[in-house]
């Protein structure tokens, strides 16, 4: 910051020598231009004296004598009276010889130079100082006046006979006054200085000012940058990096005084789906005011820190323990506890939080990092609001977390994320009535990845919106692509109980039918009885709205759950999947459950489906028992959709034809 000022004294200083170097040249070539005009008139005045009064008053048999009758000596003295300015006069004959001198001193030998010069028509001036006043004689001027001069001009001009023919009689040498030339040009140079010093000076301060102005624009630019790279643009908090500075800073005086930091991480849980759902200026207002509120709770040597998206941080430079910092997390999930107003909007946000203290969780700055962010995926993953780290808490979290990232980067990632298709048979006509559509991913690492581990993964994190969605544009691009080489099938895609607490789900379905352009009927969607248990009503009513835009709702692995009896009647359900455990008991001879299933889905003319069909004779007892459609390893495992061809060519044609499938 220093060298910079000193960058524009340098300028000043600089810049100033300058101009008024260049002042005083520009001055000098003024006044040097105004001698030479003083000069040059001065000429001018000579050549009129020598044409008007000297040529007729000196004879051309004079000139030719270079000697002058008394007569004329009169008149050229009487001349001389009528210009004051007029300080000498002589006159030499073309030979060099004085003819006439006006004050009659006892000059010196002309220059014969400037003498030569002038009989060749080449006039000349020069300034010469003191004609010596004490010889002051002379006939034509006041010796007072000789004795006051100082400096002279003193002028050499050839005399013509004839006006304008350059054949010179001789030369007349004027003297004239210059103190009132020199006044005059003295002042007109001090005119000029103080024009061109004034002139250089308003441009020398507008220069400065320009220069300078620009330098502390400058400089408050790299200091806004400066801090700019340590703030978060949005809420004004400081970032991961300057959070990242002050836990170094907090853990070296913790170590010195033996006392304990705290960190505590948090996030807003579905801030994302705010995101989507209400649009990004408003997100960025929700996380303002949770910035604000978070702030207003912490103490001033704490920081509150945004780590990007909606991922806070705060920096308990002192505590005393667990218990206190705690103590402080409730009060940042009190934060959270009254609604946010957005946009005139209500919004109720929760949030999962991690806390981890130095030294008790970690031994450095890292290590802290990292044991907050398991704590607060815990607290997610767990649905608990905050966690403190525990070591031995949750061993594969760190697992865990990776393969969230993994999952995340998956959603970016056309090839990791698949659908699978298992066809669904009418056990009566042994036909393909129906496709299940089974999410697949492929890890780049780890291979396949059973849906078993990571959906509940996804379930836990809200990641799940994100799948279901684009397991829905997989479905709905591959019906679409059906329907134009001529073929409909209706494809069931699974919810998740996150999905039915979505408030607009069934909107989102309908624009994604929309874009795709495929009817609702070719959808049934999958929700199992824990989806409904969560929320019946808000479930009830988003299934019904699905259901008016003309899809089918199935209850997948029925049986096992806790729906009553009459919640099914009230939900608008058109298929009982029969869960797969009960048809896996009918080998062992148990088939009671499933004739129960079977009569009570008629009974509410359901539509009842064995799940996890493996055998024919169960296939054989199945159809026996009324139940309507089987799903298992027995017909064809799940699939992509190009291997679907074969599978249909197997039991498309004849439907009693029901072979053991792929
Ligand atoms: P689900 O909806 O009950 O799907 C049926 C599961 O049973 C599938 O397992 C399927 O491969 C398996 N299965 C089908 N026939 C047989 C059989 O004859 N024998 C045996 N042992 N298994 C059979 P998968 O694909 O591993 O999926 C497991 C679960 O993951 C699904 O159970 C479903 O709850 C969930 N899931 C799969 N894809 C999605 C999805 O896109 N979204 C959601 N929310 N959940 C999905
Ligand atoms: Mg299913
Ligand atoms: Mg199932």
């Amino acid at each position: 910051m220093r060298r910079r000022a000193s960058l524009t004294a340098t300028f000043a200083v600089v810049s100033l020598v300058a101009m008024a170097a260049l002042g005083i040249v520009l001055t000098l070539v003024v006044s040097e231009l105004l001698q030479q005009q003083a000069l040059d008139q001065a000429v001018r005045t000579a050549t009129a004296y020598a044409d008007s009064g000297v040529r007729d008053r000196v004879t051309e048999r004079e000139w030719q004598a270079e000697q002058l009758d008394g007569r004329s000596v009169d008149r050229l003295a009487v001349n001389l009276h009528t210009d004051s300015t007029l300080v000498e006069v002589r006159l030499w004959g073309k030979s060099g010889k004085t003819m006439y001198d006006s004050v009659d001193l006892a000059h010196p030998f002309p220059d014969l130079d400037r003498l030569n010069d002038a009989l060749a028509g080449r006039p000349s001036a020069a300034l010469v100082t003191q004609l010596d006043p004490k010889a002051g004689t002379g006939t034509g001027v006041d010796p007072a006046m000789m004795a006051g001069l100082e400096k002279v001009l003193d002028v050499y001009v050839p005399v013509y006979p004839i006006p304008d023919v350059p054949i010179a009689y001789g030369v007349a040498e004027v003297a004239l006054d210059y103190s009132a030339t020199e006044a005059a040009t003295a002042s007109a140079v001090r005119t000029v200085a103080v024009v061109i010093g004034v002139g250089l000076m308003v441009v020398w301060l507008l220069l400065f000012r320009t220069v300078h102005g620009a330098s502390r624009r400058l400089r408050t630019t790299s200091d806004e940058n400066a801090r700019l790279a340590l703030l978060d643009p949005l809420t004004g908090l400081p970032n991961r990096r300057l959070l990242a500075e002050r836990l170094e800073l907090a853990a070296a005086e913790a170590q010195l005084h033996g006392s304990h930091v705290g960190l505590l991480l948090l996030d807003v849980d579905r801030f994302k789906e705010i995101n989507d759902s209400l649009g990004h200026d408003r997100g960025d207002q929700l996380l303002v005011q949770v910035a604000e509120r978070l702030r207003a709770i912490t103490r001033d040597t704490d920081t509150v820190a945004r780590l990007g998206g909606d991922e806070f941080a705060i920096l308990l430079k002192t505590v005393r323990g667990v218990d206190d910092a705690t103590a402080f997390a409730d009060r940042v999930l009190g934060v959270f506890a009254e609604p946010y107003d957005v946009d005139g909007l209500v919004l109720h946000v929760e949030t999962s939080l991690g806390l981890a203290l130095l030294p008790d969780h970690a031994g450095d700055v890292q290590t802290l990092m990292k044991r907050a962010d398991v704590a607060m995926y815990v607290a997610k993953a767990g649905r608990r609001g905050m966690s403190v780290y525990e070591a031995d808490g949750d061993a594969n979290s760190p697992a865990r977390l990776i393969l969230l990232g993994d999952l995340r980067r998956a959603l970016d990632d056309r090839d990791q994320l698949t659908v699978h298709y298992q066809p669904k048979l009418d056990l009566r006509t042994g036909e393909i009535v129906g496709l299940e559509a089974l999410l697949r991913w492929t890890h780049p690492v780890r291979g396949s990845v059973p849906p078993g581990e990571f959906i509940p993964l996804a379930e836990q994190t809200g990641l799940v919106h994100l799948l279901t969605r684009r397991v829905l544009e997989m479905v709905l691009e591959q019906i679409r692509a059906w329907r134009v080489d001529g073929w409909e099938i209706q494809v069931a895609v699974n919810l998740s109980a996150l999905n039915l607490a979505e408030p607009d789900l069934d909107k989102r379905i309908a624009e994604l039918l929309a874009h795709y352009d495929v009817p609702a009927r070719l959808l049934e969607f999958e929700i199992t009885e824990s989806a409904i248990v969560a929320d019946p009503e808000r479930a009830a009513a988003t299934l019904s709205r699905i259901a008016a835009m003309g899809s089918t709702i199935a209850l997948d692995d029925f049986g096992i759950g806790n729906t009553s009896i009459s919640q099914l009647r009230d939900l608008p359900i058109d298929t009982l999947k029969i869960d797969r455990s009960f048809i896996l008991d009918m080998s062992n001879g148990n088939e009671v459950l499933v004739k129960v299933v079977t009569e009570l889905a008629h009974e509410f003319e359901m539509v009842a489906v064995a799940e996890g069909v493996e055998e024919h004779d169960v296939a054989e007892r199945l159809r026996a028992l009324g139940c309507d459609l089987a799903q298992g390893f027995l017909y064809a495992r799940p699939v992509p959709a190009s291997d679907l061809p074969a599978i249909l060519a197997t039991y498309g044609t004849d439907p009693r034809d029901v072979r053991a499938g792929v």
